[in-house]
């Protein structure tokens, strides 16, 4: 059920269960808490991407693997986002020559997908709108939460209205700048800590070769390491390539030495000179797109009583590297929807349970995604290494 903003200042919390934010965690996480049996109230800052175009400045492309595709199966999805999704079976490196070395991520038959971030965001809000148990509410921001009295202060970002929502029983799901956690990080002994790294990472394209096809191949995933930075590339349904060049702020090759088209273009010729000829857009996407940061969050604890808890990126956002950001925030709705089997509707053992069991597995994905940056764009170039992989393939 969708709700248009018109209706929307006559109608009260009409919900049990309120769940901020629509990105991906949160839809998945309506739709197990709505199978379930609860009503669900979701408000979303964004309008209906559905109605949009790419949202900018975010990744377009993510790899989904094992602990992601088992929460999509959950609430019986998975099969709709393999359509669209392609399989790499293992990364392939590109050296400063242009040669390739193929590195398997496992025995015959096991990979990673690539998968559209809005494809699959867009497709997550039309099972969510099908679910008769969930109203999503578009173009609702979050300013505020009042733990004491249980409301949000809401803003229509189209009407530019304030309101006074009401919750019963509150998910903050709005990534990792989160509003509801922010109400959280003021209350008693509540941990946190943000780190940001020292690079940035800006979103690029390989083009699709003649008749859609790849011009690289398809079915893995790209890694230009050089040492200090790297340039990956996941491909897309249409023959491209969503590139992301994980870059230095500063530094003598970083964004700040990289200032106008032609120092650019020179770089990419000498350091990725194979990507090059297949990036006619380079120039204006470098400037035109933004450099976006990379943060790794941690908090505790994620509950408030039985009234708040936050999930996804809200309660731990972590750096790219690993490849299971996302991953782990379906991961949390699959071991939510455990505890809600065992627990039925005793929230605060539910939330209790839930926080002790995640907080040290994503901890743990937190510190191997920053390693995991130091093996993607240096280690996996060492002859050592290669050697090492080609002896384990054996
Ligand atoms: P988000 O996706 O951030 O969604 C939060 C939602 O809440 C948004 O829709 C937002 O509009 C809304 N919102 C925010 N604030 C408010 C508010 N105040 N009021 C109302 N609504 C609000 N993960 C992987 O598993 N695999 C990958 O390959 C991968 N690659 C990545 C590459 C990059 C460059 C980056 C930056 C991240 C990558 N991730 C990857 C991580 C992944 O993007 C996140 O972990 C995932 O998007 C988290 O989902 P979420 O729903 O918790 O948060």
């Amino acid at each position: 059920m969708t709700d248009t903003p018109s209706s929307i200042s006559s109608v009260e919390n009409t919900g049990n269960l309120t769940v901020m934010g629509g990105g991906l965690v949160g839809c998945l996480l309506s739709l197990y808490l709505a199978r379930h049996g609860h009503q669900v109230e979701l408000f979303e800052r964004r309008p209906d991407i559905r109605g949009a175009g790419p949202v900018e400045g975010r990744s377009i492309n993510l790899a989904l693997s094992d602990r992601g595709w088992r929460a999509l199966e959950g609430v019986g999805i998975a099969e709709a986002v393999r359509e669209v999704a392609i399989a790499m079976h293992g990364r392939m490196m590109h050296d400063t020559q242009g040669g390739l070395t193929f590195q398997p991520y496992g025995q015959a038959g096991q990979s990673i997908y690539s998968v559209s971030r809005a494809g699959l965001n867009r497709r997550m809000l039309d099972l969510v709108e099908q679910e008769p148990g969930i109203t999503v509410r578009f173009n609702q921001q979050c300013r505020r939460v009042d733990l004491k009295r249980q409301e949000l202060e809401m803003l229509d970002t189209e009407t530019q209205q304030e309101r006074v929502v009401p919750y019963q029983r509150l998910f903050g799901v709005d990534g990792a700048y989160s509003a509801v956690r922010s109400a959280l990080q003021r209350t008693d002994r509540f941990n946190y800590s943000q780190e940001y790294l020292n690079y940035g990472y800006k979103e690029l394209t390989i083009e699709a070769a003649a008749g859609g096809q790849w011009a690289i191949e398809r079915n893995a995933l790209h890694i230009w390491p050089r040492g200090q930075y790297m340039m990956i590339a996941l491909p897309n349904l249409d023959g491209s390539f969503n590139c992301t060049l994980f870059f230095p702020y500063e530094g003598p090759d970083s964004f700040a030495t990289l200032q106008t088209p032609a120092q650019v273009t020179e770089f990419f010729g000498r350091v990725f000179p194979d990507a090059l000829p297949l990036m006619p857009q380079l120039e204006t996407e470098f400037f035109e797109n933004p450099t976006a940061s990379l943060v790794t969050i941690r908090c505790f604890p994620w509950a408030e009583q039985d009234h708040v808890l936050l999930l996804g990126d809200a309660a731990h956002a972590i750096v790219p590297f690993y490849g299971q950001g996302m991953n782990a925030g379906f991961e949390d709705c699959t071991i939510l929807n455990e505890l809600l089997h065992q627990h039925g509707h005793d929230w605060g053992r539910i939330f209790q349970e839930f926080e002790a069991l995640r907080k040290p597995n994503t901890d743990a994905m937190a510190d191997l995604a920053v390693y995991n940056f130091q093996e993607m764009r240096d280690r996996v170039a060492d002859p050592r290494f290669l050697l090492q992989k080609k002896i384990e393939s054996k």
